[in-house]
């Protein structure tokens, strides 16, 4: 099923994404047992992420199969494009065609350092959303980032390349995770502003470590309200209460979002299945 027809439901969809394993180990039988408990909550669908240059594609593509095909969870493999050549990823969409995957989530990925971008064969995620258009009917997928693409030297000439790559034909936009929900609705005027019209899926990370925090920041550069910064503090030392609190933080924001007409929410639930189930507890009402 594609994610674009999920995405027309009047009922909130929250769904969930996992991470394969590296390309070199084999797929460890705790992460196959933790998708398949994630799985196993019925989420509206589920994403599998893939590692930087493409090092994971094999098992992302062999994961989300599994999901769709074996334990008929709709699914979105993710795919980048930055270092690889073109016959190869026309290669891993023949592929991915030959798996029965609809969704594709279309990355440029991180620039690795000291490569020119005037040798590569894709430079932006518009070019391979452009190449997958080409290659079939899939639905796909691409980043936003609410807080703007740390390259970026302003949202707004963010903002215009990402209406460029809607318009090249993603059917959907998942945000980078945000801690304070004013990030997401205020970027959400400025999209809508500048002409694009496809579904935008909120991300939220449920922080449950605190070294978590110290790697998000450094990642991607985001804003952390005190209000969370405080948590950190207060409870990061002792991991369950942190995990509590962590959970807690990122229901709070749904129930805000869904409140506030976003209908549309994907947890980066990483691999955890208790994470996933307790939010969907808490949620269990306000779902229906
Ligand atoms: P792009 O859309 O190409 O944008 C990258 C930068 O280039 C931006 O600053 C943009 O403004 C600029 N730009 C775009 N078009 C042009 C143009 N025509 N001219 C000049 N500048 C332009 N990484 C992984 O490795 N694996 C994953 O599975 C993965 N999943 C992700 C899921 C989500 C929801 C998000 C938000 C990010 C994910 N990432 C993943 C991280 C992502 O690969 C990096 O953030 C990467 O640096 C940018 O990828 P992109 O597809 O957003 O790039």
């Amino acid at each position: 099923m594609k994610i674009r027809d999920i995405l027309q439901a009047e009922k909130p969809v929250l769904s969930f994404e996992v991470f394969p394993p590296k390309a070199t180990t084999p797929a460890p039988e705790s992460i196959v047992r933790a998708v398949e408990a994630i799985a196993a909550l019925k989420p509206p669908f589920m994403s599998v992420t893939c590692g930087a240059g493409g090092t994971t594609v094999g098992f992302t593509n062999r994961i989300a199969a599994h999901i769709q095909n074996d334990l008929n969870v709709p699914s979105v493999a993710h795919l980048t494009c930055v270092g690889t050549k073109r016959e190869d990823i026309r290669a891993q969409l023949e592929e991915l065609r030959g798996l029965g995957i609809e969704n594709i989530f279309a990355l440029r990925g991180d620039m690795p350092a000291g490569m020119s971008p005037a040798a590569l064969d894709f430079k932006h995620a518009t070019d391979l959303v452009r190449e997958i258009r080409e290659a079939g009917d899939f639905c796909i997928g691409c980043a936003a980032y609410p807080e703007g693409h740390p390259e970026s030297p302003s949202q707004k000439e963010d903002i215009r390349f990402l209406a460029e790559k809607v318009a090249a034909g993603c059917d959907f936009l998942t945000t980078q995770m945000f801690f304070d929900n004013n990030i997401l609705y205020n970027f959400l005027y400025k999209v809508r502003d500048a002409g694009i019209r496809v579904p935008v899926i909120a991300g939220i990370m449920p922080v449950t470590n605190a070294k978590q925090i110290g790697r998000i920041v450094q990642l991607g550069g985001n804003m952390v309200p005190p209000r969370f910064l405080r948590i950190v503090d207060r409870f990061g030392d002792s991991p369950e209460a942190m995990k509590q609190a962590g959970i807690a933080f990122a229901t709070e924001q749904i129930i805000d979002l869904l409140a506030n007409g976003v209908n549309a929410v994907h947890v980066y639930s990483m691999n955890k299945p208790d994470v996933a189930a307790t939010i969907l507890h808490n949620l269990s009402e306000i779902l229906k």
